[in-house]
């Protein structure tokens, strides 16, 4: 059982992307914390369901509904968080995720390809993909920074991934947006440093979720051979489970562990982003 941080009881966290598979345990776990956490994402519903289980385990949440590409809608959360809760403490950059018009068919590009090539790539379906990964992250730190600068110990953290290093293949849009978001932790890691607010982001290695699961499981429950590539090059043989990341989060959470920590970003991959190959 992870220890209780006493620092971040009544603290407020605000999760976007806080009913996904990933951040819905963050939520969890800082629930259990004592944390107040506000979810905001696309689909309410899916938000209230994490918000009934933290509910019935004694935690307090609320569900907002929010696009985090439309600034205004994420000034209305930011307006209703306040309302409820009178602070905001810590922001998770969660939403994110891929498109199929984002992703070619083939690894790599030789001839006589079949299915969508980097040439058939959709332009919409490429912007939505960065935008989503990296505007979306940007613009929660607009509008939610001037908060989390009132608070005693604010921190900021993102979500980034292993494309975030060395781009995955098939995901170039994806990929350039995770190099992005740690490019821009950095970014802002220094911009607000002398102000007290931290900056970092985990970068989560391979977990089975629902955005990922058509490229690494078969119809038939099989893993598919990008999985069995993806396993090879993963030193501890295994896929992520989502409390993998809780230590991670709770390290960059708590300032009496990592006050003097800021413009990181953790890889949280079984040993993936270490491995050369040989
Ligand atoms: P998920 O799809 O379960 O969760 C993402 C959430 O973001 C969903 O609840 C979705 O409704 C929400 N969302 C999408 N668009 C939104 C928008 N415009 N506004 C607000 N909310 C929006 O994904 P996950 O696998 O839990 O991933 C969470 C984060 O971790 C993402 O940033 C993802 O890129 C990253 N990540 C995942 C993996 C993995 O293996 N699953 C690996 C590395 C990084």
């Amino acid at each position: 059982m992870i220890p209780i941080h006493e620092n971040l009881k009544e603290r407020v966290a605000v999760i976007t992307g806080g009913s996904g598979v990933l951040c819905s345990e963050m939520a969890r776990e800082l629930a259990r914390q004592g944390m107040k956490i506000a979810i905001l994402n696309l689909n309410a519903e899916k938000g209230q369901k994490v918000v009934e289980s933290i509910k019935q385990s004694g935690g307090e949440a609320i569900s907002i509904s929010t696009n985090v590409l439309n600034k205004q809608s994420l000034i209305n959360a930011r307006e209703e968080i306040l309302k409820q809760f009178g602070r905001v403490d810590l922001l998770i950059n969660g939403a994110g995720g891929n498109h199929p018009d984002a992703i070619t068919a083939p690894e790599e590009s030789v001839q006589e390809i079949e299915g969508k090539t980097f040439f058939d790539l959709d332009e919409k379906g490429f912007s939505d993909v960065f935008s989503l990964n990296f505007t979306g992250t940007f613009l929660a730190c607009q509008v939610f920074g001037q908060a989390l600068l009132k608070a005693e110990a604010p921190t900021i953290i993102n979500i980034s991934s292993m494309s975030g290093y060395t781009p995955l293949t098939k995901i170039p849009a994806y990929s350039a947006a995770k190099a992005s978001i740690n490019n821009f932790t950095e970014w802002l890691a220094v911009h607000f440093a002398q102000e007290g607010l931290r900056v970092n982001a985990i970068a989560p290695g391979f977990f089975v979720t629902t955005q990922n699961k058509d490229l690494l499981v078969e119809a038939n429950g099989e893993y598919t051979s990008r999985s069995k590539k993806i396993l090879a090059a993963t030193p501890m043989k295994k896929f992520g489970e989502p409390q993998h990341l809780l230590g991670a989060l709770l390290f960059l959470a708590d300032e009496s562990y990592s006050s003097f920590v800021t413009g990181t970003t953790i890889p949280v991959d079984g040993g993936f982003n270490a491995y050369s190959g040989v």
